[in-house]
Formats: structure tokens, C-alpha cells, sequence
């Protein structure tokens, strides 16, 4: 076993502190990570306050990890010790139903194990996260991390760039497709980078008018301040995609109404509350969608590092120590983030 440090959330109502815990010994397909930058998502804090009503305590959130491999088990192939990797919001799952054999290992029909508040399909040991110093996970949902991006800043693309990566795919965003993206914030500044990085003509929705210029600066062509009825009047019936961001809830209308015919908006922002049912009519007399989909398997994972390798796309990112989470939490919640939180590690260790 191996002795490891962390921050945890006890219950729901306290905040994070420090906490001492084991890493598994090392089956023969693990690597053990020294963890390097970890990012904080705005999952993390609803799984701290048991927002999901799903929270096993003490919980280690974080699964927005870069780091590099300390050593191997016997049987691994992929990873050398030294390498730099990632590990994001999936640490295993049954590998054998539909789904996994698709690689969309995120909709594995026994069940992925979360990288944190999952449950180890061996021992049955409740998984603890990137909020620490070292991390054992399989080698099989290990990712490739490109060599030419700052690491810190590539740590949120492992949920933040995923997350919105697989439905801008999904829904085919590129050259000639009008795409928006509601919320500037960790999702919404990616969904923007990489929506532009396609091709898309990109459209950011933000209820901050303060962001109106770091839309554009990241790839936005228009922003629209979502709370004002003409701005968003002048995009009736005109987005072939809508990725929804927002983490409470909301009217959903204002934006299934500039969707086009056949158009899609997907929820990807997963909030403590349910939203309020959209109208009816909104959907049919338009054949239009309402969608929702859940970060992004381990091939396509890489695949967007990949492509953010290529065209050289990172977050933005504030670091911060491990000390100071409760604060960035307080901060995410004011919508005060430019435009991810990470964690340096290094914090911990000292
Ligand atoms: P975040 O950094 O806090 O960004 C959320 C953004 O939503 C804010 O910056 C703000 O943008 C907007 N917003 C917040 N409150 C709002 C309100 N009351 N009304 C309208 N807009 C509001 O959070 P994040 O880390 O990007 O995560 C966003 C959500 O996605 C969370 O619920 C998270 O749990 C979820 N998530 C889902 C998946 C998935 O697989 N589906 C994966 C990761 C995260 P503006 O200031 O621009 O308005
Ligand atoms: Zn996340
Ligand atoms: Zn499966």
C-alpha cells in the first residue's frame, strides 16, 4: 500500500480538509502516478456537498489529472515510468457489455467506476481522486498527454475539454454549422475553444456582460447576454447545436427557440435541481431536440488530446494550492472563474 495525501470532504456541510489515505498495491495492469496538476470542476463541488445525492464520505473529489508515471505493474504495456499521463473522470468498467465494446465506456451498462465516489470493481473499495498526491488506476484508462501543451493547463481538458469535445462531435459541429454555447465557465470556455477550433461559427450565451470580450478572445464570432430578450430575439430559429453548460437551474425555452428545425440542444450541465419541463409545442412544431450526454470514453479522450495537440489548445486556467479550495469553490459558485481552477500538487507535498 501506499501512504497518500489528500483533501477530503467529510459530510456535506463541512468544508475540505487534509487527508491521509492508501493507494491499492499495484495489480498487474496499474500504474501508480504522481499527480502533478489536478482541475477543479464545478462536479467535484456538487459531489463535495452531496448535491447528486449520491456522495459516500469522505469523499476525494477531482478527475482532471495530469501527472507522471512513478512505476508499473508487472504486465503493463503502454507506459513507461517518467511518462507524463492523464486520468480523467472514468477508472474502469466492465469492458464487455455494448457500450464498452463501442469504447463509450462512460455508458457501460454494469456501470463505469467514477475516478472518485466510484466503487472499485475488485475489492469493491470506494475510489478516491486527483485531490492528492499519487493515484493507481489501470493502464487501460490511462491517457496520452501531447507533449507540446503546458500541463497545468491541459489538466481540465480531461473532463472540461471531453465533456464538451464528444457532443460537439457528436452533433457534427464544423464548417457551415451555427453552434452555442451557454456559460463561460470551466465547460463553456472549452465548448467555445474547440467549437471554433472545428470550424463552427460559434455563438457564446453568458449571463456575465464582464465576459463579453474573453468570449470573443477565446473563439466566440457573437456573444449574446442570455438574460436580455431582444439579443437573443435576433437567433430565433437559426443554431443547428446548442451545448447547455449551466450549472443550476434554468428556463430552458429562451433557447430551444433559436434552435432551427431538426436543430439539437444538449444538457451537458448537471445541476443540483432539475430544470423546469420546456414546452411541448417548442419541440414539435420544430422536430426539435433536447439531448443530454455524459463526458466522453477513453478513445475519444484521447482523441481530443490529440486534437488539442495539434491545434494547440489548453485551458486557461488559475492555479491555485490545495489550501485554497473551499475559497475557489466559493469563487466557482459566483461565476468568479477564469476560466478553470488547478490545483499544483506540489502543494500537498511540501
Ligand atoms: P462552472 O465553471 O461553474 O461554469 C458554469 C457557468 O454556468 C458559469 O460560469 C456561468 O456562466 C453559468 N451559470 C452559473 N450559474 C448560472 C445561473 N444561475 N444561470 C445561468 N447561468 C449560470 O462549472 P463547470 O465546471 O463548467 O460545470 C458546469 C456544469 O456541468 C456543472 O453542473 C457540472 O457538474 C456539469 N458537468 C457535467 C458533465 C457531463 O458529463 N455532462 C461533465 C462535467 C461537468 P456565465 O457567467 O457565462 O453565465
Ligand atoms: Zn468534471
Ligand atoms: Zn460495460
Amino acid at each position: 500500500m501506499y501512504p497518500t495525501y489528500g483533501y477530503a470532504a467529510r459530510d456535506a456541510a463541512s468544508p475540505l480538509a487534509a487527508f491521509e489515505f492508501q493507494r491499492r498495491d499495484l495489480r498487474e495492469l496499474d500504474v501508480r502516478i504522481d499527480v502533478l496538476f489536478c482541475g477543479v470542476c464545478h462536479s467535484d463541488l456538487h459531489q463535495a456537498r452531496d448535491e447528486w445525492r449520491n456522495t459516500i464520505y469522505p469523499v476525494v473529489p477531482g478527475h482532471e489529472i495530469v501527472g507522471r508515471v512513478a512505476e508499473t505493474g508487472k504486465g503493463v504495456t503502454k507506459y513507461k515510468v517518467g511518462e507524463l499521463v492523464g486520468v480523467g473522470c472514468l477508472v474502469d468498467s466492465c469492458r464487455t457489455c455494448p457500450s464498452c465494446a463501442e469504447g463509450l465506456e462512460q455508458y457501460c451498462e454494469n456501470g463505469f467506476v467514477g475516478t472518485y465516489n466510484g466503487t472499485d470493481r475488485v475489492s469493491g473499495d470506494v475510489t478516491f481522486g486527483g485531490y492528492s498526491t499519487q493515484l493507481v488506476v489501470d493502464e487501460a484508462f490511462v491517457l496520452r498527454v501531447p507533449e507540446n501543451l503546458e500541463l497545468a493547463a491541459v489538466a481540465p481538458l480531461l473532463c472540461a475539454g471531453i465533456t464538451t469535445y464528444s457532443p460537439l462531435r457528436t452533433w457534427g459541429a464544423g464548417p457551415g454549422k451555427k453552434v452555442g454555447i451557454v456559460g463561460l465557465g470551466g465547460l463553456g470556455h472549452m465548448g467555445v475553444k474547440l467549437a471554433h477550433a472545428m470550424g463552427a461559427h460559434v455563438v457564446l450565451f453568458t449571463t456575465s456582460p464582464s465576459k463579453i470580450e474573453d468570449g470573443k478572445r477565446l473563439g466566440a464570432d457573437e456573444v449574446v447576454i442570455s438574460k436580455d430578450p431582444e439579443q437573443m430575439k435576433a437567433h430565433i430559429n437559426s443554431f443547428d447545436l446548442i451545448v447547455n453548460t449551466v450549472a443550476a437551474q434554468h428556463d430552458l425555452n429562451p433557447f430551444i427557440e433559436l434552435l432551427r428545425r431538426d436543430g439539437t440542444m444538449t444538457l451537458v450541465g448537471a445541476p443540483e435541481h432539475d430544470h423546469p419541463s420546456p414546452q411541448v409545442f417548442n419541440l414539435i412544431m420544430k422536430r426539435r431536440r433536447l439531448a443530454g450526454s455524459l463526458i466522453g470514453g477513453i478513445a475519444e479522450t484521447q482523441e481530443m488530446l490529440d486534437f488539442c495537440g495539434k491545434h494547440g489548445i489548453t485551458s486557461d486556467i488559475e492555479m491555485i494550492k490545495m489550501q485554497d479550495i473551499n475559497n475557489a469553490y466559493e469563487r466557482m459558485l459566483k461565476s468568479d472563474v477564469k476560466y478553470r481552477f488547478v490545483i499544483d500538487l506540489d502543494s500537498l507535498r511540501k
